[in-house]
């Protein structure tokens, strides 16, 4: 077992190990958690309590969670020191125990890290974004039917614009690139322009759509949407649109078929057991989300699209305090709080823990603990339901009792039947 200098491995779990690309999961697998920064630790608190009482609730002590403390963002700098803000060894544990859970991290003013959650996620190659959108009876909500969004989404995690490939204005390198695509392309760039740089790639746009593919596959969904703006941007945007379809036709032609073939073979009826492959260019995504949700089930997005669209389809069924997420690889998965520190809350006990507690649900889909996950969010939407919630909900919903954090938490746990 590999041995950290500050993680402490519990003394009674087990590894979950990946065989022929498949997870195995022991009866106490261990699982890595981030508390996180701000408000991390009321609403991780909150949220692991909900987490062991379900195990405990669907596998009457058969069961349970050996949970491991890894460490990222302000506790890391207290833990390891001056500018550890992502110590080797975090990176090391999810790598070999598959799976953490996180709260949200402080992004670091200056230095050399952007962002710890970009950082996480390009260096343990957490490929695919998952954030599922949809509506708990009760949320408040701007939609007249807020109902009819049930989506997923697969945002492209590692490539595009967020790649971080930017040269500042002013500088040498700057003017350099500027003189290069001058030359190369005819094309003119204002002199006091800064630059960035959008890589995508074939085999970065296939694995994402394809992790898409799958999910809808293993989930019984009607039709998945490849989102892209290639009438503008046609080698990038374009090209990952080109080669959506190309994984269809290659690797699925027996379950898929495209919006064409549905309307000259089929006669616009799909048949049993098919799903449809189909496009949106951006924009109008998001007049359909909002006009037509119904019709979408999973979307496949490059990276800076889906990162727009999931806040977006998120707000629709009541904000980002209950949304959750995950960025995962083959195997590896981190399952998070969308939302960030909301530091004013710190340590006041009051913010919505939904969206970790969320996160949770889909941790525990992702291992095959769905009974868990099924308990979870069942309580959670009879929580709501019943207008016990925090400040958050509480203040946009009439007749509500507020409560604080922890007894929301004590409420969902109340719930699980
Ligand atoms: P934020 O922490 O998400 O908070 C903005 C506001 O959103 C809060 O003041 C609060 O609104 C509301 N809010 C957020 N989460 C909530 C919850 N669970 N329950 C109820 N209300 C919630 O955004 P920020 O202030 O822009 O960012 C703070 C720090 O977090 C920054 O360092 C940022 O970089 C980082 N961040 C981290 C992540 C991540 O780790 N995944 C994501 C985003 C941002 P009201 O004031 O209206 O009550």
């Amino acid at each position: 077992m590999a041995q950290y200098e500050k993680i402490i491995i519990p003394s009674v779990g087990e590894k979950i190990k990946v065989k022929e690309g498949q997870l195995v999961v022991p009866d106490n697998p261990i699982l890595a958690f981030i508390e996180g920064d701000g408000t991390g630790p009321d609403i991780w608190r909150a949220s692991k309590r909900v987490f062991d009482s379900a195990v405990e609730k669907a596998y009457k002590g058969k069961k349970k969670i050996a949970w491991m403390e890894i460490y990222a963002g302000e506790k890391a700098l207290s833990v390891y020191g001056k500018d550890k803000w992502l110590p080797e060894e975090t990176v090391d544990a999810i790598q070999d125990y598959q799976i953490a859970i996180k709260g949200p991290l402080t992004t670091p003013v200056g230095g050399g890290i952007r962002s710890l959650n970009v950082a996480l996620r390009q260096q343990l190659d957490l490929f695919a974004c998952v954030r599922p959108v949809k509506y708990y009876a009760g949320v408040p909500s701007p939609m007249k039917r807020p109902k009819d969004v049930d989506i997923i989404i697969f945002r492209e995690n590692t490539e595009d614009v967020y790649a971080g490939i930017e040269f500042k204005s002013g500088t040498k390198e700057a003017e350099d690139v500027r003189k290069y695509i001058e030359e190369k392309s005819g094309k003119m760039i204002r002199k006091d322009s800064s630059i960035g740089i959008k890589p995508m790639s074939e085999f970065g746009s296939r694995r994402l759509v394809k992790k898409a593919i799958d999910y809808a596959i293993a989930n019984n969904k009607k039709n998945i949407t490849l989102v892209h703006k290639g009438n503008i941007m046609k080698f990038t945007e374009g090209s990952f649109k080109e080669w959506g379809y190309q994984v269809a036709k290659e690797d699925y032609k027996d379950i898929l078929i495209t919006e064409e073939e549905l309307s000259s073979k089929y006669n616009s009826k799909l048949p049993e057991g098919m799903i449809i492959i189909k496009d949106r260019i951006a924009d109008s995504m998001f007049q359909q989300l909002l006009l037509r949700p119904s019709e979408y089930d999973v979307l496949a997005t490059p990276n800076l699209n889906g990162d727009y669209i999931s806040d977006a389809a998120a707000a629709q069924v009541g904000g980002l305090g209950i949304a959750p997420g995950a960025n995962i690889s083959y195997s590896a998965a981190i399952f998070e709080a969308t939302h960030g520190t909301a530091p004013k809350y710190a340590n006041m006990d009051k913010i919505n823990p939904g969206s970790l507690i969320l996160s949770g649900v889909m941790m525990f889909d992702y291992i095959g603990w769905k009974k868990v996950g099924g308990l979870i969010e069942n309580a959670l939407k009879k929580t709501i339901k019943s207008k016990i919630v925090t400040y958050d909900f509480a203040r946009q919903m009439v007749g509500a009792k507020e409560v604080k954090t922890s007894q929301f938490a004590d409420e969902i746990i109340k719930n699980m039947k």
